[in-house]
């Protein structure tokens, strides 16, 4: 049994303040890679920006990343990396830009501009830049996995690239939460929720990981009740410890799938993003109570699905399945790929070995309600 995080964590508020001096010790041009708006309206951009300047550390700006991002986006970023001569990046943001920034960090490390190398088997990932993470959403827990997930137009999805790259620090403020939206918390935490489901029911899942998984739901348990609030009825008193509890679980999801990788539903989740623009978090929750009935079924895990419940502090499986309704109504979307979806996950091995039972097209479409 392996287990490994090579990433320093800190959570806490003010925590961008209190350990600038680590953060300023990884060189002496720092990369800032953002989206468009929202590190400029929490907070966190100029927070961070700050304490680079205390410190005299030089600092480039590149705020374009969009939701979803793309290999392009990542060259583009990587070009200006390059010409300015940063030497390392720091990420803020939420998955989006988190991501970003390791895909970019692996280029400019490289002296590369272009994508080629993202989906080839090479070792160039160990020349990465190091990369800080500061995520302002609660749901993708990028700033403690390994992973970065590009959008790649020309296949028409989104998949991992081929590299390791964890974060060397991440700092985590759950006050930058409070600025996000109600459909960002509910997709972001449903996110984070898939992450801990899967990698609970998973056949990479080991005692390590499980241990995770079991915080993580008993955490998101805690404030389940307000975001089906949040949901249905709108906004109503949020508490500081809600967004500690949500931070704190979607950092430790993420945790979890770095060992164990996601599955079925995220795996899913990709075609349905592309082609509706679907959020992240929401497009996996379509399938999260089908893979649990579906694992149920099967008898080995069924203990665990009854674990993941009783941690949820939910009784049966179609309470969970009322309870997701309710949040996932937030959302609209179309879709009318089912098929071609389904034949894009079965040609992903990746995502196939890491459900514990072999999956038909049947078993599949049953998460849709398609059988
Ligand atoms: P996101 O795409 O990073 O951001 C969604 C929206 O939320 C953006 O409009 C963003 O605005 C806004 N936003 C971010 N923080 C905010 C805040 N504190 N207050 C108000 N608005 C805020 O969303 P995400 O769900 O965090 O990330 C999704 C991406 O992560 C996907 O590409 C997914 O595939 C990936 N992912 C990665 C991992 C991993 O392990 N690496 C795991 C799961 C998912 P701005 O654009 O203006 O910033
Ligand atoms: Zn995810």
């Amino acid at each position: 049994m392996r287990f490994e995080l090579p990433t320093l964590i800190y959570q806490e508020e003010n925590c961008i303040k209190a350990h600038a001096a680590e953060m300023a010790s990884f060189g002496t041009h720092a990369f800032i890679i953002t989206g468009k708006y929202s590190s400029k309206k929490n907070g966190s951009l100029s927070a961070v920006m700050e304490a680079l300047e205390e410190r005299e550390i030089k600092i480039t700006l590149f705020d374009e990343v969009e939701e979803n991002p793309s290999i392009e986006t990542c060259e583009k970023a990587a070009r200006i990396g390059l010409e300015k001569g940063v030497d390392f990046c720091i990420g803020i943001g939420g998955g989006s830009p988190l991501d970003a920034t390791k895909a970019i960090a692996l280029l400019i490390g490289n002296g590369m501009d272009q994508g080629d190398i993202f989906y080839q088997n090479t070792d160039l990932g160990k020349n990465a830049l190091p990369v800080i993470c500061v995520p302002t959403t609660a749901g993708t827990g990028s700033e403690a996995t390994p992973y970065a997930i590009l959008t790649i137009h020309k296949e028409c999805t989104k998949r991992s690239i081929a590299y390791r790259i964890f974060p060397k620090l991440a700092l985590c403020d759950p006050n930058y939460l409070m600025t996000a939206s109600s459909s960002v918390l509910i997709s972001t935490a449903v996110d984070a929720l898939a992450h801990l489901i899967e990698s609970y029911l998973n056949s990479n899942a080991t005692v390590y990981s499980k241990m995770l998984c079991e915080k993580g739901l008993t955490l998101w348990g805690s404030f389940a009740h307000k975001l089906s609030f949040l949901a249905t009825q709108g906004k109503q008193e949020w508490e500081k410890c809600d967004f500690e509890n949500m931070m704190l679980a979607s950092t430790i999801a993420g945790m979890a799938i770095s060992h164990t990788g996601t599955s079925i539903p995220h795996g899913l989740s990709y075609g349905v993003t592309y082609e509706t623009n679907l959020a992240h978090g929401a497009a996996c929750g379509l399938f999260l109570c089908g893979y649990m009935k579906f694992c149920q079924q099967k008898q080995q895990k069924a203990g665990d699905v009854e674990q993941i419940l009783q941690l949820l502090q939910m009784e049966t499986i179609e309470e969970f399945e009322t309870f997701m309704d309710g949040l996932l109504s937030v959302f609209s979307f179309h879709f009318d790929r089912w098929e071609e979806n389904v034949d894009g996950l079965l040609s992903n091995p990746g995502k196939l070995k890491n459900c514990p039972y072999p999956i038909t097209r049947e078993e599949m479409g049953g998460f849709y309600g398609l059988s």
